[in-house]
């Protein structure tokens, strides 16, 4: 059992991560899969936007935006980073459209769905980290994941599924 780290957390101290929940369609997941695959064997980034509404700790994403990753091209395989220009005007327009960004995605060719050391190290609390593992340019497992308040390890966070109504 996990000590309950939370109950003194500054700031974000109503979110409860043991019912932390990331809701999506069906239709963004492919179209994070058809991302991650497009660059492969490289690593691609993008971004969720959506509300932290509803029920604490859980996120609806209502659309995405695909980043490009501004790594240095030999290390892309394994590492990506999103263009502090480019982040900040997303945010931006999340603003302007009043939603906000709430997660960032991004894919680990030939390595399983698990944020990597380089990932906590760039990662900040209360966002949804989903990791798409490819391999053979095929997205296999997809999760998601949420960095503790002392940025001590990512926790997972349930990703659930929604089925389009169309
Ligand atoms: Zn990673």
């Amino acid at each position: 059992m996990q000590k309950s780290s939370l109950t003194n957390a500054k700031g974000h101290g109503n979110i409860n991560m043991r019912e932390a929940r990331i809701v999506l369609d069906q239709q963004m997941l492919e179209e994070m899969h058809a991302h991650a695959i497009s660059t492969y064997p490289e690593e691609c980034c993008g971004l969720m936007f959506g509300s932290f509404s509803g029920n604490a700790g859980e996120k609806k994403v209502l659309r995405l935006r695909r980043m490009k990753n501004a790594f240095e091209p030999k290390e892309r395989y394994h590492r990506y980073t999103i263009d502090p220009k480019e982040f900040l005007n997303a945010e931006k327009e999340a603003d302007e459209r009043g939603d906000e960004i709430i997660g960032v995605y991004h894919s680990h060719p030939n390595a399983p769905a698990k944020p990597s050391e380089f990932d906590r190290g760039h990662a900040w609390p209360t966002l949804s980290y989903v990791v798409i593992e490819v391999r053979e340019r095929k997205a296999l497992e997809t999760k998601s994941w949420v960095l503790k308040e002392d940025r001590s390890e990512f926790v997972p966070e349930e990703l659930q599924i929604a089925i389009n109504k169309k």
